[in-house]
């Protein structure tokens, strides 16, 4: 039967107890973890969002009717006790537990609710079927090492907060109701029961927004934002996420990575201790292709690329040979010390593997700790071409040498893949390690083979460079963008850009994307006349908090650091969302189900 709170009030959490209380007389509320019935004396585990601590109910000290409630506990009552702090026997101590070292003596004890036999652990330790712990996520997140997650939010949300308005930007909410912006993903819409046939899109971000706040004259603007993405469920995505989205007027790239950077050197500092040293470091999107094949480098360990086109022109090798005559590359990476450890069978795997990434093989060569050498290409070589190559790379005895020779970019791709492969493999990456970088001057534009025309790389309000303005008519795809992202630990955080707050310049853009001048009007045309009314120059950067929060707890996974996620397939297993609605609400929004 549940009991009232009357005049009990909580006066402390349980795991917020120490040494230092013993002697206090304390009133505590929870849940019940665990009953042990040591007959004549029960021994119970009390939990809050602060963690564990253990009861004592001796039937010797208590009265009887309070020992025969407290008899009839069970895991997940919600129980609330009083009681006297007191020291554990040395034998009685529980290293393993944060107040391992004491117990609370029940004086009273009050049933506030009864539970049911619960589908799930809530302990940590216990590993449970994912599905069942999101079907049931309210006891899920009982669990205490997901409390500590939730509590880590809070920190790291409050920490980026206060820094922003520290550096006096204003927070300004956007609305979830409005047009389609553009972030490349599919939108959510909401259909309109006032206008027919008419939809809302929920924010991809609230980029169009913020631009438009800079018009108004809001100078430093941010938000802690909810966007949506309707995106193929890929491996590790959820249709609604948060970002800190921040725009600033009269700045270049280094004052918004310069706030950027503050923001995350206070999270690092307030929830992992940790602390940062600025300015970041920066690397241009070129050198980050070049030395290490990716846009967003592992600098947790080295095994940089190098190039060998000059060697390669003429070395004999004809695969080489070519690759360089047809204006491509050859690539290549030294692991060091790995050849013995690499079989002809692991080499043949990493030959499939970077062939995955539209490369068509890989060159290897591997040279034994005393000095023989194992290689798919060296026999093809000229003579001098094998010293010349082990200079050039340092290449010792031991050590493993990887190239590929193709399209500059593809080759570089598929061994930037590679060796971030070897670098797990071989172990070199330090999962302790927080590397953070700017990768900066983006390429403006990429080409869509499909759609035969060229796709903004970041979106299409994003500046081109100002030194290659000249290339925007002849060579777009050379004009380099004022787009930096952030990179931690191979992995992108987030972007931005400085934008272009020329309306003529606007539009050149929209029509170098392929828009006619109608087709930019229609969809941009309030933003296009906006920038007629005197656009500061603006720039700004959004990062997503959900992974933010998955690098700084080591979680595998997004579900793991949101407290109500969804799934793969984009639904709630806990609220079964979506969901059927009925006729009526159909036929007041104008919509009829296709039964076909
Ligand atoms: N709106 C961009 C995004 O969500 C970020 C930005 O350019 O500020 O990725």
């Amino acid at each position: 039967m549940a009991e009232f709170l009357g005049d009990w009030r909580r006066n402390c959490r349980c795991a917020e107890l120490g040494e230092g209380d013993v002697g206090r007389e304390v009133t505590l509320m929870g849940w019940v973890s665990r009953v042990r019935n040591m007959g004549g004396i029960l021994f119970v585990w009390l939990r809050d969002r602060s963690g564990l601590i253990q009861v004592v109910f001796d039937h010797r000290h208590l009265p009887e009717d309070a020992y025969r409630v407290a008899e009839t506990l069970r895991p997940e009552f919600v129980m609330a006790v009083r009681g006297e702090v007191k020291r554990r026997d040395e034998q009685a101590v529980n290293a393993g537990m944060a107040t391992g070292r004491i117990e609370v003596v029940a004086k009273e004890v009050k049933i506030l609710n009864e539970a049911a036999t619960p589908p799930i652990y809530t302990d940590d330790g216990v590993s449970e079927n994912e599905a069942v712990r999101l079907k049931y996520r309210y006891l899920d997140l009982r669990r205490p090492s997901m409390q500590r997650m939730l509590l880590t939010r809070s920190t790291v949300v409050n920490a980026i907060r206060r820094h922003m308005l520290d550096e006096g930007f204003v927070e300004v909410e956007t609305p979830i109701l409005t047009k389609s912006t553009p972030e490349g993903a599919r939108d959510f819409l909401v259909p309109s029961r006032i206008h027919t046939g008419k939809f809302y899109a929920l924010p991809q971000s609230p980029q169009i927004y913020k631009q438009l706040l800079m018009l108004a004259g809001t100078d430093r603007y941010f938000q802690i934002a909810k966007c949506f993405r309707d995106e193929d469920s890929r491996a590790d995505r959820q249709p609604e996420f948060t970002q800190l989205d921040l725009e600033m007027s009269f700045v270049e790239p280094r004052d918004v990575q310069d706030t950027v950077e503050g923001a995350f050197k206070a999270v690092f500092g307030q929830a992992k201790g940790i602390s940062l040293t600025l300015p970041l470091p920066r690397m241009t999107w070129k050198d980050a292709m070049e030395n290490y094949g990716s846009d967003k480098p592992d600098l947790r360990f080295g095994m940089k690329i190098s190039l060998h086109e000059g060697w390669a022109a003429d070395c004999g090798f004809s695969v080489f040979e070519n690759a360089v005559a047809l204006g491509g590359t050859v690539c290549a990476i030294k692991a060091e010390g790995a050849a013995e450890g690499l079989s002809r069978k692991e080499m043949d795997a990493l030959s499939e593997f970077v062939k995955t990434y539209h490369v068509k093989g890989l060159a290897w060569l591997a040279v034994s700790a005393d000095g023989t050498v194992r290689s798919s290409f060296a026999k093809f070589l000229k003579p001098e071409k094998m010293e010349q190559l082990t200079a050039a790379m340092g290449i010792s005895p031991g050590d493993a040498v990887f190239m590929i020779a193709d399209r500059k970019l593809v080759a570089l791709t598929a061994m930037g893949q590679l060796r971030v492969r070897l670098g797990r493999q071989l172990n070199l990456i330090d999962p302790d390690r927080y590397e953070l970088l700017w990768v900066t001057e983006f390429p403006l534009l990429e080409w869509n083979e499909e759609a035969q025309r060229y796709a903004a790389a970041h979106h299409p309000f994003t500046m081109p460079m100002e030194e290659d303005f000249h290339l925007l008519d002849e060579h777009p795809e050379q004009v380099r963008a004022k787009s930096y992202d952030l990179v931690l630990n191979g992995i992108e955080m987030g972007s931005g850009s400085i934008r272009i707050h020329a309306s003529d310049l606007q539009e050149r853009m929209f029509s170098l994307l392929g828009f006619t001048h109608e087709e930019a009007w229609e969809r941009f045309g309030f933003l296009l006349e906006a920038f007629r009314y005197g656009t500061p120059p603006h720039g700004g950067f959004a990062f997503g908090i959900d992974r933010l929060m998955m690098m700084l707890t080591g979680a595998e996974s997004l579900r793991d650091v949101i407290a109500f996620p969804k799934v793969q397939n984009a639904s709630c297993l806990m609220m079964d969302t979506p969901s059927a609605v009925g006729e009526e609400q159909l036929r007041l929004l104008h919509l009829r189900q296709d039964k076909g």
